[in-house]
């Protein structure tokens, strides 16, 4: 293969396959559903070439919430930070593609929108750090873990997608 970063190819060899099946958990905070921005943030995915796997709307409990955010317990934040994500729906997703956990990120912006790129998702449509509408995984091994936290296997949908393996990847 001569195109081993991007190839989509079932006959490639399985690290190769693995990169581009790299999965990442993106959420959109209560804020961004109370505000109406799902559909854009979902958009930004699709147009830019990832696909969506998985996706529900749910009112997380604390606990569960607390254990998303266990690495953060210690933080001032942590209390204010259960209770806004308690306080209204969640669209939790799995998106999939090449580099999807770091290209995530970098679609998301920075913690605080103050610091965010314009064309980031929190540097056009968020101002506050506590308020900053979106979640995405920022680590291959934190993905695993909250897509496995967030979704059942049977949630999350294995499907050929002929168009993005043609059109998106050499
Ligand atoms: P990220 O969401 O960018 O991965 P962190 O894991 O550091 O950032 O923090 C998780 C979430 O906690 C942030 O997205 C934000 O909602 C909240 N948070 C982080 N720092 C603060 C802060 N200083 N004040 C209030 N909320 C914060």
């Amino acid at each position: 293969c001569s195109a081993q970063d991007t190839c989509s190819s079932d006959s490639c060899p399985e690290p190769v396959k693995m990169s581009v099946n790299e999965r990442t958990f993106i959420a959109v905070k209560p804020d961004g559903v109370h505000r109406g921005l799902v559909g854009k943030i979902i958009a930004r995915f699709e147009e830019r070439g990832y696909k969506l796997v998985a996706l529900k709307q749910l009112t997380a409990s604390k606990g569960h919430l607390e254990v998303h955010y266990q690495d953060l317990k210690e933080k001032p934040f942590f209390p204010g930070l259960i209770d806004y994500m308690a306080s209204g729906p969640i669209v939790a997703m799995v998106w999939q593609g090449l580099d999807v956990v770091k290209q995530g990120r970098v679609m998301l912006g920075a913690t605080n929108p103050l610091a965010s790129a314009p064309g980031t998702i929190r540097g056009d449509f968020a101002i506050q750090t506590g308020r900053n509408i979106c979640h995405g995984s920022d680590s291959v091994d934190s993905a695993n873990r909250e897509i496995a936290h967030w979704f059942k296997p049977d949630e999350i949908n294995d499907y050929a997608s002929p168009f993005i393996n043609s059109w998106v990847y050499e």
